[in-house]
This record gives structure tokens, C-alpha cells and sequence, in this order.
């Protein structure tokens, strides 16, 4: 079942997320993870937070398919454990459709979380999957990609931002 994306401006995009208790969720996970994946895949996107489907908890998914391969990665209660270098690069957001912009972030970048069967993982990603990191858990910490920009660049963006913000459901 696809679920309902929310947008810029809802204020369960601003709230720091609830940590995970495993077993509290354990048996309503699968079918979550279901209807994450499937509105993820819906819409092309390579990441999506539970907060994006209205769900205040930290819990985020990932497939950035290299090479076209799928490669589905669950992070519940993710946390960044290194970072380095740094690179900018264009990014958008699910919750900002329509709107990208030049956002720095580590070019490699190692996070340790639970994954869907609760055993704990680290993984090291680098490229988009490391910038995926940073923008999903960004979002368990009330976050977007537009607070990362410079204050020329958010002025540039608050315009278009109005503007197609009227298209949003
Ligand atoms: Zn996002």
C-alpha cells in the first residue's frame, strides 16, 4: 500500500524522531517496511524516513541501486559514527518535490544501526549513498536538505518554494 508523503512545512518533518524499541515493533515492521518500499519505489526515490510517511519514529530505508542493482538497506535507530571529506552536489528531497539544490556533505560516511531483523550493522558508503545517509538521518532529527544552504541560496529557494508548494497534495 503506498502511503502519503508529507511535504515541507508539516510539522512531523521538524520533530526529532523516537528512538526504536526493537521488540515493540517487531511485528508491525514487515508490513511497514512493505508500504515504505513500495511508496519509495513508487516515486523513483532513493531514501525515505519514517517521518516522511508520518510516522515520528527512527526508522529510514535506502536503495541507491548501483549499477542499476537493488540494494535495500533498513536503518532503525541510525547513527553516523564517521565522517569524511566533503562534496557538493545536487539533492532533492520526497518531501520538497520539484525543488533541488547544491548541498555540501561527507564524501564517505559510516553509520551503525539496527536492521529490519534487529541485529546491529555498520556500513560505509560513499558517493550517493553517503550523502543518502546524512539526508535520512537528518530527517529523524527534524531536518531537510534546505537547512543545509547558505542564506543566498535559501532566499533563492523560499521564492520557488511558494511557488510550487500550490501543485503539492
Ligand atoms: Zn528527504
Amino acid at each position: 500500500m503506498k502511503m502519503r508523503i508529507t511535504k515541507h512545512g508539516e510539522d512531523v518533518l521538524k520533530k526529532i524522531a523516537k528512538s526504536v524499541d526493537y521488540d515493540e515493533i517487531r511485528d508491525d515492521l514487515p508490513a511497514l517496511l512493505k508500504n515504505m518500499w513500495e511508496t519509495m519505489y513508487g516515486v523513483k526515490g532513493v531514501g525515505l524516513a519514517a517521518p516522511q510517511v508520518d510516522i515520528s519514529i527512527r526508522l529510514a530505508i535506502i536503495d541507491v541501486k548501483p549499477e542499476g542493482k537493488s540494494d535495500k538497506i533498513v536503518m532503525i535507530n541510525p547513527e553516523i559514527v564517521n565522517r569524511e571529506g566533503s562534496v557538493t552536489e545536487e539533492e532533492g528531497c520526497l518531501s520538497v518535490p520539484g525543488l533541488y539544490a547544491k548541498v555540501k556533505r561527507h564524501k564517505r560516511v559510516t553509520v551503525r544501526a539496527l536492521d529490519a531483523k534487529g541485529a546491529l550493522f555498520e556500513r560505509t558508503g560513499t558517493g550517493l549513498l553517503a550523502r543518502a545517509f546524512e539526508h535520512e538521518v537528518d530527517h529523524l532529527d527534524g531536518k531537510l536538505f534546505l537547512n543545509h544552504l547558505s542564506l543566498v541560496e535559501r532566499l533563492r529557494v523560499s521564492t520557488i518554494l511558494k511557488d510550487i508548494k500550490k501543485n503539492w497534495d
